[in-house]
Protein backbone atom coordinates (compact mmCIF):
# COMPACT_ATOMS: atom_id res chain seq x y z
CA UNK A 1 0.00 0.00 0.00
CA UNK A 2 1.13 3.60 -0.25
CA UNK A 3 1.79 5.47 2.19
CA UNK A 4 3.37 8.38 1.40
CA UNK A 5 2.46 11.57 0.05
CA UNK A 6 4.64 14.80 -0.44
CA UNK A 7 3.51 17.39 2.01
CA UNK A 8 0.95 14.43 3.88
CA UNK A 9 1.20 13.20 7.18
CA UNK A 10 -0.30 9.65 8.71
CA UNK A 11 -2.84 10.74 10.82
CA UNK A 12 -4.76 7.96 13.49
CA UNK A 13 -8.42 8.04 12.41
CA UNK A 14 -9.58 9.28 16.08
CA UNK A 15 -7.07 12.34 15.58
CA UNK A 16 -8.02 14.19 12.91
CA UNK A 17 -8.92 17.31 13.73
CA UNK A 18 -12.37 18.51 13.63
CA UNK A 19 -12.27 22.37 12.44
CA UNK A 20 -10.95 23.79 9.08
CA UNK A 21 -8.75 26.48 10.56
CA UNK A 22 -6.57 27.38 7.24
CA UNK A 23 -9.31 26.42 4.71
CA UNK A 24 -7.73 28.79 1.54
CA UNK A 25 -11.67 28.70 0.39
CA UNK A 26 -13.42 30.01 3.53
CA UNK A 27 -14.76 33.14 2.55
CA UNK A 28 -11.80 36.05 3.43
CA UNK A 29 -14.51 38.45 4.65
CA UNK A 30 -16.96 37.71 7.28
CA UNK A 31 -20.54 36.66 4.50
CA UNK A 32 -23.82 39.06 4.57
CA UNK A 33 -26.70 37.04 5.49
CA UNK A 34 -28.34 35.65 3.56
CA UNK A 35 -26.36 35.12 1.23
CA UNK A 36 -27.30 32.60 -2.10
CA UNK A 37 -24.42 30.50 -4.49
CA UNK A 38 -25.67 31.46 -7.90
CA UNK A 39 -24.13 28.32 -9.39
CA UNK A 40 -25.96 25.47 -6.55
CA UNK A 41 -28.34 27.74 -4.70
CA UNK A 42 -27.42 26.71 -1.65
CA UNK A 43 -27.97 29.64 1.24
CA UNK A 44 -25.76 31.27 4.06
CA UNK A 45 -27.94 31.45 6.34
CA UNK A 46 -27.22 31.52 10.34
CA UNK A 47 -23.24 31.10 9.84
CA UNK A 48 -23.62 28.09 7.80
CA UNK A 49 -24.56 27.36 4.28
CA UNK A 50 -27.56 25.26 3.97
CA UNK A 51 -30.54 24.15 1.22
CA UNK A 52 -33.19 26.66 1.88
CA UNK A 53 -35.86 28.57 -0.32
CA UNK A 54 -33.83 31.26 -1.81
CA UNK A 55 -34.44 34.45 0.23
CA UNK A 56 -36.46 37.17 -1.75
CA UNK A 57 -33.53 39.64 -1.08
CA UNK A 58 -30.27 37.94 -0.74
CA UNK A 59 -26.37 38.83 -1.38
CA UNK A 60 -24.56 36.26 -4.31
CA UNK A 61 -21.66 34.24 -3.72
CA UNK A 62 -20.21 30.93 -4.64
CA UNK A 63 -20.13 28.74 -2.13
CA UNK A 64 -16.86 26.78 -1.20
CA UNK A 65 -17.93 23.42 -2.56
CA UNK A 66 -18.77 25.19 -6.22
CA UNK A 67 -15.66 27.20 -6.04
CA UNK A 68 -13.75 24.27 -5.65
CA UNK A 69 -15.08 22.56 -8.11
CA UNK A 70 -14.66 25.13 -10.44
CA UNK A 71 -11.07 25.22 -9.43
CA UNK A 72 -11.04 21.66 -9.63
CA UNK A 73 -8.82 21.86 -6.42
CA UNK A 74 -9.99 19.22 -3.76
CA UNK A 75 -9.71 18.98 -0.42
CA UNK A 76 -10.35 15.20 -0.15
CA UNK A 77 -8.85 12.18 -1.83
CA UNK A 78 -10.26 8.78 -1.65
CA UNK A 79 -8.56 6.13 -2.85
CA UNK A 80 -10.30 2.67 -3.23
CA UNK A 81 -8.93 -0.39 -4.62
CA UNK A 82 -7.65 -4.64 -4.56
CA UNK A 83 -9.29 -7.51 -5.60
CA UNK A 84 -12.59 -7.16 -3.60
CA UNK A 85 -12.71 -3.67 -5.07
CA UNK A 86 -12.25 -4.67 -8.25
CA UNK A 87 -14.87 -7.91 -7.76
CA UNK A 88 -17.22 -5.39 -6.30
CA UNK A 89 -16.74 -2.04 -8.20
CA UNK A 90 -20.33 -1.30 -8.51
CA UNK A 91 -21.80 -2.55 -5.19
CA UNK A 92 -18.89 -0.12 -3.85
CA UNK A 93 -19.91 2.62 -5.65
CA UNK A 94 -23.42 2.78 -4.91
CA UNK A 95 -22.39 3.01 -1.33
CA UNK A 96 -19.72 5.82 -1.85
CA UNK A 97 -22.82 7.62 -3.88
CA UNK A 98 -24.96 7.31 -0.76
CA UNK A 99 -22.81 8.28 1.40
CA UNK A 100 -22.45 11.52 -0.56
CA UNK A 101 -26.09 11.88 -0.63
CA UNK A 102 -26.53 10.98 2.85
CA UNK A 103 -23.50 14.36 3.96
CA UNK A 104 -25.04 16.38 1.51
CA UNK A 105 -28.76 16.34 1.90
CA UNK A 106 -27.33 18.05 5.31
CA UNK A 107 -24.26 19.79 4.40
CA UNK A 108 -24.43 21.40 1.22
CA UNK A 109 -20.42 21.45 1.23
CA UNK A 110 -20.11 17.63 1.40
CA UNK A 111 -19.59 17.13 -2.53
CA UNK A 112 -18.32 14.41 -4.86
CA UNK A 113 -16.51 16.17 -7.60
CA UNK A 114 -14.99 13.44 -9.59
CA UNK A 115 -14.61 9.38 -9.62
CA UNK A 116 -11.41 8.35 -11.69
CA UNK A 117 -10.16 5.45 -12.99
CA UNK A 118 -6.96 4.35 -11.40
CA UNK A 119 -4.32 1.91 -12.10
CA UNK A 120 -5.50 -0.73 -9.33
CA UNK A 121 -8.95 0.71 -8.61
CA UNK A 122 -10.47 4.13 -8.21
CA UNK A 123 -9.92 7.75 -6.76
CA UNK A 124 -13.13 9.95 -5.88
CA UNK A 125 -12.12 14.02 -4.62
CA UNK A 126 -14.38 15.64 -2.80
CA UNK A 127 -15.06 19.31 -1.86
CA UNK A 128 -14.48 18.67 1.80
CA UNK A 129 -12.21 16.41 3.98
CA UNK A 130 -15.21 15.08 6.41
CA UNK A 131 -17.18 13.93 3.44
CA UNK A 132 -13.69 11.97 2.19
CA UNK A 133 -13.37 10.14 5.96
CA UNK A 134 -17.23 9.79 5.96
CA UNK A 135 -16.41 7.53 2.52
CA UNK A 136 -13.92 5.83 4.18
CA UNK A 137 -15.72 5.28 7.40
CA UNK A 138 -18.46 3.89 5.52
CA UNK A 139 -16.41 1.19 3.15
CA UNK A 140 -14.38 0.39 6.45
CA UNK A 141 -17.96 -0.40 8.27
CA UNK A 142 -19.40 -2.32 5.17
CA UNK A 143 -16.85 -4.18 3.70
CA UNK A 144 -13.82 -3.60 6.38
CA UNK A 145 -10.51 -4.17 4.57
CA UNK A 146 -7.64 -1.80 5.27
CA UNK A 147 -7.91 2.02 6.15
CA UNK A 148 -5.20 4.88 5.91
CA UNK A 149 -5.72 8.88 6.76
CA UNK A 150 -2.84 10.94 5.21
CA UNK A 151 -3.17 14.59 6.37
CA UNK A 152 -1.70 17.49 5.10
CA UNK A 153 -2.85 20.14 7.81
CA UNK A 154 -0.53 23.48 6.07
CA UNK A 155 -3.46 23.15 3.37
CA UNK A 156 -5.92 21.42 5.55
CA UNK A 157 -6.44 18.17 2.55
CA UNK A 158 -7.23 15.07 3.61
CA UNK A 159 -6.13 11.67 1.59
CA UNK A 160 -7.92 8.48 2.77
CA UNK A 161 -6.72 5.03 1.60
CA UNK A 162 -9.00 2.07 1.68
CA UNK A 163 -7.94 -1.04 0.43
CA UNK A 164 -9.24 -4.72 0.26
ZN1 LIG B 1 -22.60 26.59 -4.62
Amino acid sequence: MKTRFAGFEPVRRDRLVQEARHDAYQAKHKLHEPTVCPNCGAVFHEGRWQWLDRPAQAHEEMCPACHRIHDQFPAGFVTASGPYFKEHRKELLHLVKNEEERAKAEHPLKRIMNIEDQDDGIQITTTDIHLARGIGEALHHAYQGELEYHYNERENLLRVVWER
